[in-house]
């Protein structure tokens, strides 16, 4: 099946640059491997998305998102994508899951970004056993238990702070002494009496025995000595990591793994666009994937008209 543009990801980005292309008219298929709406389904509350004064909860958000889209006729299609290369005749080959596949004149990649390990003893162990990276999901099963948050950016604070209203009680373990995470977090989460700051701190290891986790050993950063915090949770928020295994190698990306495009996201292929969190850029929020998606649907039409030209 031959399409004018594949868009790859049913985040706020791919969604976005989907809604443009197939309202200008470009016969679009939409390439998702998991539920629509991206990271932000793993998000409790999304406080900072105009429009929404008294907040929005992250799947309501991806609702919304998703009902919008379902006004158009785009082709939605069910699957990962393995891999992406350029064909014959400027086109692009797209390899996906159970031997399926399709082409397209141009492609935009809004795969964004999936969660860092820390990389620990006992990380793999207990993981879905006490070890988590969505509290959403997660955070109901320790009603009334305690839990470690680890990280010091807006998402760690974020849902460090959810899981307060839910949990006994939280340990906020950072391995600096500053946040990076914005300042109403911080001072809400001091604020908050079963919240404990745990800052220049890094786990070392998680423990725990046939039923889960017990406990994180977390090692000073100022004189080194361990302590044992019990937890029967921890909810990591370290950063992430681009999704970039199905791109082409000639593809350009920053030493981390993103996507390098320029003002257009055009990427260092013709035709092949980037937007959202994929891309190499400073903020990664819900707005900046919705201007991204918009910003990369133009510049594929505008390439378009040049193809059929
Ligand atoms: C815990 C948490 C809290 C957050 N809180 C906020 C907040 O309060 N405000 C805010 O603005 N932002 C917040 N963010 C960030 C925001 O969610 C992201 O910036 C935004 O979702 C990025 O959108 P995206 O479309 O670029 O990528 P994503 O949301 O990552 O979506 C990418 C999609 O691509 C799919 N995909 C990946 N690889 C493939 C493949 N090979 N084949 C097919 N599909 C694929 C994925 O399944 C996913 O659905 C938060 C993020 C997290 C994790």
């Amino acid at each position: 099946m031959l399409y004018d543009a594949a868009v790859i990801g049913a985040g706020p980005a791919g969604i976005t640059a989907a809604l443009y292309l197939v309202r200008a008219g470009a016969g679009t298929a939409l390439i998702e491997n998991s539920a629509p709406g991206g990271q932000i389904l793993s998000t409790a509350e999304i406080e900072n998305y105009p429009g929404f004064p008294h907040a929005v909860k992250g799947w309501e958000l991806a609702d919304l998102f998703d009902a919008h889209l379902a006004e158009y006729p785009v082709e939605r299609l069910r699957g990962g994508v393995l891999s992406v290369r350029p064909a014959e005749g400027r086109l692009f080959h797209l390899d996906l899951e159970e031997g399926k596949g399709l082409d397209a004149k141009a492609v935009i990649v809004c795969s964004g970004a999936q969660h860092r390990k820390l990389g620990i003893p006992g990380e793999e162990e207990f993981s879905g056993r006490g070890v988590s990276y969505c509290a959403v999901c997660d955070g109901n099963f320790y009603r009334g238990r305690d839990v470690a948050v680890v990280g010091g950016g807006n998402s760690a604070l974020e849902e460090a702070l959810y899981l307060s209203r839910i949990v006994r009680k939280v340990y906020l373990i950072h391995r600096r002494d500053t946040f990076r995470g914005a300042q109403i977090f911080q001072d809400k989460l001091r604020a908050a009496e079963n919240v404990e700051i745990v800052t220049e701190c890094v786990p070392e290891e998680i423990r725990g025995g046939a039923a889960g986790m017990e406990s994180v050993a977390v090692r000073s950063r100022r004189d080194g000595e361990i302590r044992v915090i019990a937890a029967e949770g921890i909810f990591i928020y370290v950063g992430m990591d681009p999704a970039n295994g199905f791109l082409p190698e000639e593809v350009r990306r920053d030493p981390a793994g993103f996507v390098i495009t320029d003002a257009e996201m055009n990427a260092s292929i013709p035709g092949l666009f980037a937007a959202g969190d994929i891309r190499s850029k400073h903020c990664r929020q819900v707005c900046t994937a919705v201007g991204d998606g918009a910003t990369a649907a133009a510049a594929a039409l505008s390439y378009l008209e040049h193809w059929n030209a």
